[in-house]
């Protein structure tokens, strides 16, 4: 993943926007930056292998920061195709500077299209997939632009987001959206275009999201949106409710520390109008009644797919019918029979996870019921499912999920035992308040965070840790591990507890802390069981239990703990310390 962003308007000082803009677009990744700009009637390229911040001192060294220009495009690359290098970084032109391209995504079929354009006679400088775009463009160019990229885009198979402008119609960017995200910001005399909204949220708080198979025409002041066909489309801004400082750093080091100390934050607002101690309001849900709902499937990926397996627990012992969780990479790819009264759900921070959408895509084919979580509305989940309930989490800016994961979970609460009033009328009362309490539990853990911390200093040399964890708290292990393995680069698997005598622990030795998630609860004897086991290899072990339990510390070498609650909220204040 990756990022674009660009400006087509008034004459500003180009660079700082188009740096500001990747800048904000850093946390999806990349390897390789760039930017052209409108610079005395030609397009300026500067683009290097590695960081924006190198790309910024290039421009420095060329005098170019505060250069005052119309049009610009900034990219961020995450090597898909050919090594991260200047040659491979974006945006790529033709050798004559006629046409700049920037590409998130891949073009699949790049291998045929790249013969055909040798044999054309034109020759390529990069490894890139995203070079054919260019060439297209360039052989399809008959003094329209728009022309050269709808036939060109007609060509390419695979997922992109494209932006194009060329030097012979200075007045407009052309962007193309098939797969990847692209958001136009309308402002008053410029245009501004980006992945996600927040490059240009100080800007305007007006966007229109691209939808798949949309070309759209940007020049200062109009916004023309048409299918690959030429067909005019009608499109309808959005008003964004996020602010900037909502997606700045706040004082924090790092994004995700804020995002970590916000989550008890949004796990209030997520709950915010929903619950109170008379039951649960979520009138989203009269859409998807669960009364004639014989299965559900939850299809996710990442940390939202340990969501949905907490999901599954939780909708299987409340709402009493079966779940299925699936990986969507996986499920996509596969045969899978359905009933007509299934019902499919998917999780989703951005609302644009590829795979997800593609599952989305397939149960809607089929006639069946969908049900979305995702935080950003607007978003082409949000906008292709039956039933959107919304996450408040704010921007996500970290890579490695925390606060939206809480949110989900807050969400799947909330479903789970709206769901099971209405199936089994369950007394929502006595959850209530064990609801309302979480924000505060979840703030008075992350109080105590510099005993975390001294564990961190502890164990972080050890390379290989195994999380273990039973019921509720299989899905918080497997979180919980996956969270160190991303932050970290620590391997770190997770198991449940009892399957843990089938093989790994075999791996068990004073070289591979276990992280047990254990609180008091109907479990606990079980997982206690397990984790003798694993003592008598001598494996330090640290577990995360209920205050108070005076049992937990003659098993282990060190506990991180969380408050007491009912036993169905412990799974998220577990993640917390994790
Ligand atoms: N496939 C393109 C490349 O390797 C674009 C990768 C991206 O999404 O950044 O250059």
């Amino acid at each position: 993943m990756c990022g674009i962003v660009g400006y087509i308007g008034e004459k500003i000082e180009i660079v700082p926007f188009l740096i500001g803009g990747l800048r904000d677009l850093e946390y999806r990744g990349y390897d390789s930056a760039g930017v052209v700009f409108l610079d005395d009637g030609r397009l300026n390229v500067v683009k290097t292998e590695g960081k924006v911040n190198r790309l910024l001192k290039k421009l420095q060294d060329r005098g170019l920061t505060h250069k005052k220009s119309t049009l610009g495009m900034g990219h961020t690359r995450w090597a898909t195709h050919g090594a991260p290098s200047d040659d491979n970084a974006h945006p790529l032109t033709d050798s004559s500077m006629d046409f700049a391209v920037v590409h998130n995504g891949i073009i699949e079929n790049h291998v045929e299209l790249r013969r055909e354009l040798q044999s054309d006679g034109y020759s390529f400088v990069s490894d890139t997939d995203t070079e054919v775009i260019v060439y297209l463009v360039k052989k399809y160019y008959r003094d329209n632009l728009l022309d050269a990229v709808r036939q060109a885009v007609k060509r390419l198979s695979g997922a992109f987001a494209v932006g194009i402008v060329s030097r012979f119609e200075l007045d407009k960017v052309i962007l193309v959206r098939q797969g990847s995200p692209l958001v136009v910001g309308i402002g008053s005399g410029a245009m501004y275009f980006a992945s996600d909204v927040n490059p240009f949220l100080t800007y305007t708080d007006e966007a229109v999201f691209l939808e798949e198979g949309q070309i759209a025409v940007l020049t200062s002041r109009s916004v023309e949106v048409m299918d690959y066909d030429g067909s005019i489309v009608e499109w309808e801004s959005m008003h964004i409710e996020w602010t900037p400082e909502m997606a700045s750093k706040g004082g924090f080091e790092h994004y995700m520390l804020k995002e970590i100390e916000e989550e008890g934050k949004v796990v209030r607002e997520t709950l915010e109008g929903r619950v109170n101690l008379d039951g649960i309001s979520l009138p989203e849900l009269s859409g998807a009644s669960i009364e004639q709902i014989g299965r559900l499937f939850i299809v996710a990926c990442g940390t939202s797919y340990y969501a949905g397996m907490l999901g599954k627990y939780l909708i299987e012992e409340l709402v009493g019918i079966p779940v299925e969780v699936e990986v969507a990479s996986e499920l996509r790819y596969r045969r899978f029979p359905v009933y007509p009264n299934d019902m499919a759900m998917f999780i989703s921070q951005s609302g644009e996870t590829a795979d997800t959408l593609a599952s989305l895509r397939l149960f809607k084919d089929r006639g069946i019921k969908t049900v979305s979580l995702v935080n950003v509305r607007g978003s082409t989940i949000d906008r292709e499912s039956d039933v959107t309930l919304y996450l408040r989490a704010g921007p996500e800016i970290g890579v490695a999920s925390t606060k939206a994961f809480v949110a989900q979970l807050a969400l799947l609460y909330l479903i789970a035992f709206q769901w099971a009033k209405e199936r089994n009328a369950l007394d929502i009362r006595e959850y209530a308040s064990g609801l309302l309490k979480l924000p505060y539990q979840i703030e008075e853990i992350l109080s105590d965070k510099e005993a975390i911390k001294r564990l961190a200093e502890k164990y972080y040399s050890f390379r290989n840790f195994l999380y273990l964890g039973r019921g509720f708290y299989y899905p918080i292990a497997m979180e919980g591990a996956l969270k160190l393995k991303e932050i970290s680069y620590i391997h770190a698997e997770a198991y449940p507890a009892g399957e843990m005598k089938h093989g790994p622990i075999a791996l068990i030795d004073e070289q591979m802390p276990v992280v047990a998630v254990i609180p008091r609860g109907y479990i606990y004897s079980k997982t206690l069981s397990n984790l003798e086991e694993t003592r008598a290899r001598r494996a330090p072990i640290v577990a995360v239990a209920t205050t108070g339990d005076s049992d937990i510390v003659r098993y282990t070498n060190d506990v991180m703990w969380i408050p007491r609650s009912m036993e169905i909220f412990a799974p998220m204040l577990c993640i917390v310390p994790l």
